[in-house]
């Protein structure tokens, strides 16, 4: 598909972005939460791809769209920052993909809500049959050059993302230190905590762990990382080069969204490639249980910033 626009939102953003879509491409759909999902989040998360889904469907029998949906399992909350300032991370814990199950039914926290999600998935395939959907593992992308151009930049110049939060207006508050959006994961244990120190030369980091002591020196595709989670998002946009992308609503997140695409071309040069950004309303989310065929209409006919459920 081919746009001047970059952001649309709401009833009347998903039926241009529905007429723009062709067969085959690819919408990102969002990082699946590491939590129960709530009314907001399965109509960004579902309601709006099967929305698009079903309108491709409509021009074409045959059509088919892509629904990707990424498992954040390199990104973290367990990375501490001092108050107010949230963007200077102190590594330390490990990421949703070596944090441990809360139910300890799967191996893995990422693991776990990965599963559960599974079955919303099941949910659209049903509301929308002509959905491609894939379920993507932020660590299965690690070795696609995009992903890596991010990374690197990451790695390398932690204080020109440090400047681009603060020209999208995401905020002020940055200091100059700590400032670590990317670094290892110990082999031995798991943890974040250590320093990493990046050599552009080689493509090698070698990272002393804070919590068990473990050194190791490698290759960074030979290594676990994590990420900062929008340095993360811009990874995963340049590893898989989505026709659109659906983000959240609101003020705060247009700031987040402008960040990613600074990231992007900051990694990419002239030769980034930003995806079309499509956003749902506000929802207020302490209504659950939803069909997700009446989401669905929702997002068809709600064309103004805050929805309510019927
Ligand atoms: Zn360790």
């Amino acid at each position: 598909m081919t746009t001047a626009e970059r952001l649309y939102r709401n009833a009347a953003g998903l039926s241009e972005v529905g007429e723009l879509l062709q067969t085959g491409d690819a919408v990102l759909a969002g990082e699946i939460p590491m939590a129960a999902l709530t009314e907001a989040d399965r109509l960004r998360l579902l309601a709006y791809p099967g929305s698009l889904a079903r309108r491709i469907r409509r021009g074409s029998q045959s059509a088919s769209l892509r629904v990707v949906y990424v498992v954040p399992d390199l990104a973290t909350d367990e990375a501490t920052h001092a108050p107010g300032r949230p963007f200077n991370l102190t590594p330390s814990g490990k990421t949703y993909g070596r944090q441990p199950d809360p139910e300890a039914c799967d191996e893995s926290r990422a693991r776990h809500w990965e599963a559960l999600f599974d079955a919303h998935t099941q949910e659209l395939k049903d509301s929308a049959r002509a959905s491609d959907i894939e379920i993507v593992r932020t660590s299965e992308l690690a070795d696609k050059s995009g992903f890596l151009s991010v990374l690197r930049l990451a790695l390398r110049s932690p204080a020109q993302i440090a400047d681009a939060i603060r020209e999208s207006g995401v905020t002020d508050e940055v200091d100059d230190e700590p400032l670590t959006f990317a670094g290892a994961a110990c082999r031995e244990c798991g943890s974040i905590n250590g320093q990493t120190d990046y050599d552009p030369d080689w493509d090698r980091a070698q990272f002393n762990c804070g919590a068990c002591g473990y050194t190791q020196e490698a290759d960074i595709r030979e290594q676990s990382m994590w990420m900062q989670e929008d340095v993360l998002r811009a990874a995963v946009i340049a590893a898989l080069n989505p026709a659109v992308a659906i983000r959240r609503p609101g003020a705060k997140w247009d700031a987040r969204e402008n960040f990613v695409d600074s990231i992007l071309m900051l990694a990419g040069g002239d030769g980034a490639s930003l995806p079309t950004r499509l956003a749902p309303p506000s929802l207020d989310s302490e209504q659950g249980g939803t069909p997700l065929k009446d989401l669905i209409r929702l997002a068809d006919d709600w064309d103004e910033d805050y929805a309510e459920l019927p």
